[in-house]
Formats: C-alpha cells, sequence, structure tokens
C-alpha cells in the first residue's frame, strides 16, 4: 500500500468508526542503529525513524470527552478530560498519559474521537510506543488549535511513558519519532537533546532490521531493573567522593578504578554505558568519513557488550547476530532496542540482501521452529499531519 493509500484508509477506517472527517496525522517507529541504554545515561545514539508509522485519524468534539479505537487491539477506550486518572496498566494509558502530559504542559485539550492503526510491531524494539505518543501528542494539540515545537511532543511522548505508563524509557525513541529526517541518521546528545541528522550512504548497503517476532514488555520488566541499576552505580560513586551527575560523564580511562569501587554487576552495566558513548561517537565520525567497515565492527562489540556486560539480550537476538555476522557482504550486525526480545539490526551490502534474508529466515526456522520477520530500514521524515495539508 503507498503511503497516500495508508492515510486515505486511515481516514476511511474512522468514518466507518465514527462518522465525519477526520484530520490524519503520523508518526515513525525508528530503529537504532548504535548507542544502546545510553540515552537515560544523558549519553548518545544514533537512531533513524523507520517507514512504518504509527497513523491517527482524528476529528475534535464538542464536549470532553476522548474515545479512541485501536486497530491493533480491536477495542475502544473512553475517558472523560475532566475527571481523575488512574493507570490501568493496559494500552491506553498511553494515550490518556499523553492527553494528561500535554494538559500538564499547559495546552487546553479539547474532547476528541481518536482512530490508531499502525504498521510498526509492538514489542519488536522498533519503538511502536514512542510512534503512538508522538502521533497522539501532534493529534490532540492540533485538534484543540494549539501547537508544540516537535522537541516538545518528544518530551510529551517521554512524559507519557514515564509518568503515566510507568517505563522509565530515555527520550531516544520520541526525539527519532518527533525529528526523523528522510535518508538519515540522527546523532542525539541525550544532555543536551541536540539532535544532529547524518546522512546515511546513498547506495550500495542496506540496514536490515530483523525482528526475532519474542516480543517484550518494558512495562514493569528487566529495563526498569537496568535503569535503577545505573542509579545505584551513580549513587555509589557519588557516595566514593566523584563529581558527577550522570555516567555519560565517565571516561573509558577511568573504567578500572571505577570497577573496584562498584559490586558485580554493577561494573559490568557501566562499562557498558561508558564504552557504548565511545562506540556511538566514533561511529559517528566512521559513518560521515563513509568508513563503514570501522562502522561495521563498532556495531559488533556494541553487540557483545550488551550481551555480556549488559545482559539485556536473549538467544535468539545472539543466533541472528551470530549468523548474520557469518555471511558474506555482511558489514556488522548487533541487536536493538532496549532488549529482552525484538529486533536485530545488520548492515550488510545490497547486493547480499536477498541471500542474507533468505539465510536468516531458513536457519532460524529451523533453529527456534519460526520465521523471523526481515525488513529493510527506510529512513523516513518525523511526525507530520498527513491530511488535510495546511492552508
Ligand atoms: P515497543 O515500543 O518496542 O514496541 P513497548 O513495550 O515500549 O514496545 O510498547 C508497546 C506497547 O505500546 C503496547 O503493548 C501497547 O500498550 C502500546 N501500543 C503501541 N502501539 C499500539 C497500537 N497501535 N494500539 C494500541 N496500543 C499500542
Ligand atoms: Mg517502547
Amino acid at each position: 500500500m503507498s503511503e497516500s493509500e495508508r492515510v486515505s484508509s486511515s481516514a476511511r477506517a474512522f468514518r466507518e468508526r465514527f462518522g465525519g472527517e477526520p484530520a490524519v496525522f503520523s508518526a515513525p517507529g525508528r530503529v537504532n542503529l548504535i548507542g544502546e541504554h545510553t540515552d537515560y545515561n544523558s549519553g548518545f545514539v544514533l537512531p533513524i525513524a523507520l517507514g512504518e508509522r504509527t497513523y491517527v485519524a482524528g476529528a475534535r468534539r464538542a464536549d470532553d470527552t476522548v474515545r479512541c479505537y485501536s486497530r491493533e487491539r480491536r477495542e475502544e477506550h473512553a475517558f472523560a478530560l475532566a475527571h481523575a486518572w488512574r493507570r490501568s496498566g493496559k494500552w491506553h494509558d498511553y494515550v490518556e498519559g499523553v492527553a494528561r502530559a500535554l494538559a500538564a504542559r499547559g495546552v487546553a485539550l479539547a474532547g476528541a474521537d481518536l482512530y490508531v492503526s499502525s504498521d510498526v510491531p509492538p514489542g519488536a524494539g522498533l519503538s511502536s510506543s514512542a510512534a503512538l505518543e508522538v502521533a497522539l501528542g501532534l493529534a490532540l494539540t492540533t485538534l484543540a488549535g494549539a501547537a508544540l515545537p516537535a522537541p516538545e511532543l518528544a518530551l510529551v511522548g517521554q512524559s507519557a511513558e514515564n509518568d503515566y505508563a510507568g517505563v522509565r524509557s530515555g527520550i531516544m525513541d520520541q526525539l527519532a519519532s518527533a525529528l526523523g529526517r528522510a535518508g538519515h541518521a540522527l546523532f542525539i546528545d541525550c544532555r543536551s537533546l541536540e539532535v544532529t541528522p547524518v546522512p546515511l550512504p546513498k547506495a550500495g548497503v542496506s540496514f536490515v532490521v530483523c525482528d526475532t517476532r519474542v516480543r517484550h514488555a518494558h512495562a514493569g520488566g528487566g529495563y526498569n531493573e537496568r535503569r535503577e541499576e545505573c542509579r545505584r552505580a551513580l549513587e555509589l560513586l557519588q557516595r566514593s567522593g566523584r563529581a558527577v551527575t550522570s555516567l555519560r560523564e565517565l571516561g573509558i580511562e577511568e573504567l578500572n578504578d571505577i570497577g573496584k569501587l562498584l559490586p558485580e554487576p554493577l561494573d559490568r552495566r557501566v562499562r557498558h554505558v561508558v564504552r557504548e558513548n565511545g562506540r556511538t561517537s566514533a561511529a559517528v565520525d566512521a559513518l560521515r568519513r563513509g568508513h563503514l567497515a570501522v562502522f561495521g565492527k563498532l556495531m559488533n562489540g556494541s553487540h557483545a557488550s550488551l550481551r555480556d556486560d549488559y545482559e539485556v539480550s536473549v538467544p535468539e537476538l545472539d543466533f541472528v547476530v551470530a549468523q548474520a555476522q557469518r555471511e558474506s557482504g555482511v558489514i556488522g550486525a548487533r541487536m536493538t532496542g532496549g532488549g529482552f526480545g525484538g529486533s536485530a539490526v545488520i548492515l550488510v551490502d545490497t547486493a547480499d540482501l536477498e541471500r542474507l534474508s533468505t539465510n536468516l529466515r531458513a536457519s532460524f526456522q529451523a533453529r527456534f521452529g519460526h520465521e523471523p520477520v526481515v525488513r529493510v530500514a527506510v529512513a523516513s521524515d518525523g511526525v507530520r499531519r498527513e491530511t488535510p495539508a495546511r492552508a
């Protein structure tokens, strides 16, 4: 389905459910090329926004009720903006969370009917949650006659996720979804929130996403545990007299000394974060210079570190990465996203793409009994209003 057909089908689904003419908004999922579990440590990340997007078709209502239907969940949830909010642990926490976070920023919201449909698989490490939050953020502000700059929409999305859905995620996913740029990766400094687009190679190589279809659930899982370990490590370092406010401020040359101050496994968690920041800076440099072999080695190093030091990989991800790294034409491979399931990202010569996909599907099926979903990442633009076009 073309992008314009996708927008039309979103509007049609809205009309069939609610009647009336909607405006359509969309925001992309993302794949992170390198820089994992660094965002909430104020470090560096390098995601691209994907061609797969979440669509929100919406129209304003006369009262203060928000009704939201999710095509994927086949369920409608309604709430009154004036009523107090309670966490349900369900998908619509993200919807109410965005509305509450917007209100907390002073946006005077209006009631709305919303039809959500998404091409970003949930729990695949491609950030369906941020795509949903950021698309909803633009929909709700626009329908209320207000406007927020894209970086603010990202912060609203993060607040919805942290303060309402209860996932203590960093800012990478929402910034990628809000500010993605076609043909570019985004180098993000998660302390200053500065976002620098870096051009991707125009031809010859592809980034492939291999979704193991092992689903993670970040709400209440190992993700929050890792974040808590980083917080404890930082606290211990501060108590031992180090003047640091985030793990980002630590240098690779300090790791030996730091290791002596921290109990296992906190020493390894910190080692991952510090080295991953170094790898991500080096990867951006390599990308800018066209040194793809260097970029690929850094991806491989990132995977080993996430597997051994940060311990967020799973056998399915390790298998895909090891298989890919053995294939000719593969420049680098690593798990991507928070881990505990989800996807791997592979940099490959485009000439070898077909064979890689075929071999990955076959070997994975033989080992785990189901096929992974293999897609080529198309670096795309961030959140936008699709229709009607602005005057
Ligand atoms: P990821 O962001 O990697 O896909 P998360 O666990 O962070 O995984 O977010 C997935 C959750 O986001 C889903 O369980 C659901 O609550 C919510 N979500 C995402 N997309 C949709 C959708 N189209 N409809 C309803 N809920 C969605
Ligand atoms: Mg998410």
